[in-house]
């Protein structure tokens, strides 16, 4: 049975999330080192030893490594509740693409690929970064991997180039995609490889200019040069890198709706104020009906995202991998929550493009989530794809 009621426990926890964001973060967003190309490390290990103080820091890690132990319909309340910034993920360490990394590697690492890799990063110490995405290669289609690696029996050369790997610069805890060649030794075909990031032959070529500005250190565009790697970088067995991404994937793209669902609610919120006190032939702007639609549609959508996500985490919470349901969230509320966030721009009139507000910056960053993992087209292909297949009842 579906049960929306929030166990006082976790609305109390969501409740101190939310003063932690509104008291402690908020007054950072206008911080010079959130920069064009996000938070520098300098702001981001700051804001984390904020979060550590306040007993915030990774809550989503399990109990067995200090975390709450969270169920996902548990993880949806408190991400929305960090999400009310864009800098409270990165505060609480719940931001991507740490949150996934560290999702994934608690699946696959053995012992001591987790105590070098994983624990630093969910201390909060290091942060990581997942190399997949290329200019000429994989993409929307990460079967078109061009990154090639080879092995000796004893090391493997990874060879290749990527683009928009977010946070690359000063991660140390690297996953890298490479397509291991026919050899004599292992099964080929697309792996997984675990580094540090500062091993010989990651080369960062360039940090890209982006719309967004909320994830640390920005995106860059990274070349492998006969990057050399023991055996002992594998990352949990060759050829399966593929099945291991789409375990990342589908509890990833839910987070990043739980997160927006927090930054678009606030937009709402400051749009509502707006139309509460500005005035405009004789009345409030929010007693206009073509006013009081919009923010009626956001409220609407805005509940209508909170019931998707949590229908999803309630299917994973039960035993399910809920892929095609956090397909169908994933591209429903990114959809909609950037429709969200353009309403209050434009009830804000003219100061909503400015930064005398944060829905601006909310508005530009929230651009990028109808593209990464995976574009609201290739969500709606695959859950095309889906519905040609399964019988109708
Ligand atoms: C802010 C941001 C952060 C990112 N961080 C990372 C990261 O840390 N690591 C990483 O590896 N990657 C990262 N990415 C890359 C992201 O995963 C890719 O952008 C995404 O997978 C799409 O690939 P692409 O950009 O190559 O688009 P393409 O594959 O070139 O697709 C372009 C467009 O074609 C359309 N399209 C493609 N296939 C179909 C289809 N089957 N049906 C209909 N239309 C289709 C879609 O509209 C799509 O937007 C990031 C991207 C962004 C925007």
């Amino acid at each position: 049975m579906i049960d929306f009621s929030i166990p006082e426990e976790l609305a109390a926890k969501a409740q101190r999330v939310r003063e932690f964001v509104t008291e402690t973060v908020i007054p950072y967003e206008r911080d010079p080192r959130l920069t064009a190309h996000g938070p520098t490390d300098e702001l981001r290990n700051e804001l984390v030893g904020k979060a550590r103080d306040a007993g915030l820091l990774t809550v989503q890690a399990p109990e067995s490594y200090g975390g709450w132990g969270l169920s996902h319909i548990g993880q949806a309340v408190i991400f929305e509740a960090a999400g009310w910034s864009t800098l409270g993920p990165i505060a609480m360490n719940c931001a991507a693409p740490d949150e996934g990394n560290m999702f994934l590697l608690g699946k696959i690492t053995n012992q001591e690929q987790s105590e070098r890799f994983l624990r630093p990063v969910i201390e909060g110490h290091q942060r990581s970064a997942f190399a997949m995405t290329e200019p000429d290669g994989a993409g929307s289609d990460p079967s078109q991997l061009k990154t090639s690696a080879t092995f000796d029996g004893q090391n493997f050369v990874i060879n290749g180039r990527k683009w928009l790997i977010t946070g690359a610069r000063g991660a140390k805890t690297w996953i890298i995609m490479a397509n291991l060649e026919a050899n004599d030794h292992l099964p080929e075909g697309p792996t997984l490889f675990l580094c540090d990031g500062d091993t010989e032959g990651i080369v960062i070529e360039r940090i890209m200019n982006t719309m967004d500005r909320n994830y640390a250190e920005g995106h860059a565009v990274v070349r492998f040069d006969n990057l050399t790697l023991p055996r002992e970088a594998l990352l949990g067995e060759t050829g399966q890198a593929f099945r291991y991404a789409q375990l990342r994937l589908a509890p990833a793209r839910l987070t990043h709706c739980m997160r927006w669902l927090g930054a678009a609610s606030r937009a709402q919120d400051i749009a509502v104020d707006y139309a509460r006190t500005r005035t405009s032939f004789g009345k409030t702007i929010g007693e206009h009906q073509g006013v009081s639609f919009m923010l009626a549609d956001n409220e609407i959508a805005l509940h209508q995202c909170r019931l998707t996500i949590w229908h999803a985490c309630w299917m994973m919470d039960n035993g399910a991998k809920g892929r095609h349901e956090s397909s169908m969230a994933k591209s429903f509320v990114s959809e909609e929550l950037f429709k969200v966030t353009d309403r209050c721009v434009q009830v804000l009139g003219g100061i909503g493009i400015s930064d005398e507000t944060p829905v601006e910056m909310i508005f530009r960053d929230m651009r990028a989530f109808r593209l990464y993992d995976g574009p609201t087209e290739v969500h709606k292909y695959a859950i095309g794809r889906q519905v040609l297949r399964t019988p109708r009842a």
